[in-house]
């Protein structure tokens, strides 16, 4: 725990009665969090950052990469703690025992700022963004759990923690508790995501204890460049709907899997089997090979896209990040350090312009959605949100049989044999023209995923 946290801690815990000290209490420490913090107190409002973990990030579960292109904005990213650049992103089909993949690697990605692409252990980036939200003039408590909202009439005056006497008063307050929402579905703010709008993910650090380079050497990198892997198809995630995952960071690998709760219910797939099961594919197997596990976690995503986003302004309140389910996961893109900080620090801004005006009606806050809705956050939830449904629809197709298609495809295009290679590139042809449901299931195909690339 750093100093500063440390102090607060204590201070804390020797004076819990904070009435009428901050103008704007923010639930979570995570990034929406931090953003709205930062944002707040650089605009010399009086914050409250509550955090229930022992600091920052500790109970963050995370593939991952965080998109920077806001948070490069809001502070100076030259001392923040990044494992590697995104050097090259992997798309890969994989059915049980075949891979058909791209690879996608501009040379652009490799200068600076390097597609604003990086790994990061939100355990040490979310306690170094924290510090700059208390650097700005933020307080950050930790190992403090807010358990529900003060309300007077209609209006969201507080929150009420797990510390003795620990209610604590003020006009604003920011939901930024990430995908578990508790506090804004206690306070119905928001409802709970149903089965289908909601991925569960389990995710391993593995560490190389032998050899030198390791991860240099397999993933093909010099320096701090990096890879994020991406793959789907039932040689991932078996019958789920989802994918499998690796990030390269530092010296570790982040190894996982995504897919719905509802298959992991009624498939009886439970994530840790998953992911066992991936890491086997003969295809994956090798890029771990003599690996050690050194962190195990599982977490929820919120998916449910456009649609489920809850109203974010209420009087006295607004919902950030996660806990808006602000997340765009859909297969290509799965993000939500992009969205998490755009949305907090959008919130920040209006609240603060709100105290400006001695405003604390949703009327007022609800310049905050307005600016979500101009923002790339609203606009890109919108662009995919047919994408999670069409996918669902042609899932036998995409994950089943597409994989096997394009792998024997392969396969025989490039067949060593006597025959001539026309021969050959006929069957391949019909290999995937068939599995596709022939010229018109392709048709139809590219028209309903046009979207993806127009
Ligand atoms: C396995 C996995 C892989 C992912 N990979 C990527 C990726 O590669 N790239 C990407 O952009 N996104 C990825 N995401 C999504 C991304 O992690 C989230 O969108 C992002 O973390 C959201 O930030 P947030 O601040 O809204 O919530 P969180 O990061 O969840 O932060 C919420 C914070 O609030 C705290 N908290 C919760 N409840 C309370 C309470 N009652 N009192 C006090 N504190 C509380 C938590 O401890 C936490 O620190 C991934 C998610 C998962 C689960």
């Amino acid at each position: 725990m750093s100093a500063i946290l440390e102090r607060v801690d204590e201070e804390v815990l020797e004076a819990p009665n904070y009435d009428g000290e901050f103008d704007a209490v923010v639930v979570g420490a995570g990034l929406a969090g931090s953003a709205a913090a930062l944002t707040m107190a650089e605009r010399d409002l009086e914050v409250l950052l509550i955090e229930r973990g022992s600091s920052p990030g500790a109970k963050n579960v995370f593939g991952g990469v965080l998109y920077t292109p806001t948070i490069r904005e809001l502070v100076d990213l030259e001392d923040a703690p990044l494992e590697r650049y995104i050097a090259e992103k992997r798309f890969s089909m994989l059915s049980h025992d075949d891979e058909t993949a791209i690879s996608i690697s501009p040379g652009e990605w490799r200068r600076e700022p390097h597609n604003d692409s990086y790994t990061v252990f939100r355990g040490e980036f979310d306690e170094w963004f924290a510090e700059q939200a208390v650097e700005a003039g933020a307080t950050l408590v930790t190992e403090t759990t807010v358990t529900g909202l003060l309300r007077e009439g209609r209006e969201i005056v507080g929150v009420e923690t797990d510390r003795p006497d620990g209610e604590i008063e003020a006009p604003y307050v920011v939901l930024a508790e990430g995908a578990n929402s508790l506090v804004g579905e206690g306070a119905n703010l928001k409802a709970t995501e149903s089965r289908e709008n909601v991925a569960v993910a389990a995710k391993e650090v593995l560490e190389f204890p032998h050899g030198e380079n390791v991860i240099e050497n397999r993933f093909r990198l010099f320096g701090d460049a990096g890879v994020s892997y991406h793959y789907f198809g039932e040689g991932a995630v078996g019958e789920a709907f989802g994918g499998g995952f690796i990030y390269t960071n530092g010296d570790t690998v982040s190894v996982g899997v995504a897919y719905r709760l509802e298959d992991a219910a009624v498939n009886e797939q439970p994530p840790e089997e998953t992911l066992n099961l991936f890491k086997s594919h003969p295809r994956v197997a090798p890029l771990l090979r003599d690996a050690r596990t050194v962190e195990y976690s599982a977490k929820t995503i919120p998916e449910g896209g456009a649609e489920s986003v809850p109203d974010l302004a209420h009087d006295g309140a607004v919902i950030v990040g996660d806990a808006a389910g602000l997340v765009l996961n859909n297969g290509v893109h799965l993000e939500g350090t992009n969205m998490a900080v755009e949305s907090g620090y959008h919130a920040g801004r209006v609240i603060a312009d709100a105290n400006a005006r001695g405003r604390t009606d949703a009327d007022a806050l609800e310049a905050y959605g307005r600016a979500l809705e101009e923002s790339f956050v609203v606009k890109n939830l919108e662009r995919y949100a047919w994408l999670q449904e069409t996918v669902e629809e042609d899932r036998e197709l995409l994950f089943e049989t597409m994989p096997t298609a394009f792998a024997d495809a392969g396969a025989e295009y490039f067949r060593m044999d006597r025959e001539p290679k026309a021969e050959h590139a006929n069957r391949a042809k019909r290999a995937v023209i068939d599995a596709l449901g022939g010229w018109r299931g392709l048709a139809k195909l590219a028209l309903r995923y046009r979207k993806v690339v127009t």
